[in-house]
């Protein structure tokens, strides 16, 4: 079946996956503003956002 909005494969968290992908902006805070969209599943984004929330709770828990 085709779309007729363009289909943009999944960039993944490890890797490529097979999923479509939507342009989301994720729970980081680059100065470069591009570098905070990525475009994923919503699988691949919801493991992005734990790793990221993760990452905060590390910086933010104790040794800052
Ligand atoms: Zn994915």
């Amino acid at each position: 079946m085709k779309d007729e909005s363009e289909t943009v494969c999944c960039q993944g968290v490890d890797g490529p996956c097979a999923e479509p992908a939507k342009l989301r902006r994720q729970n980081t805070s680059y100065n470069d503003e591009e570098r905070n969209w990525v475009k994923m599943c919503d699988g691949c984004f919801e493991h992005n956002q734990k790793h990221w929330a993760d990452m905060w709770a590390d910086l933010n828990g104790g040794r800052l």
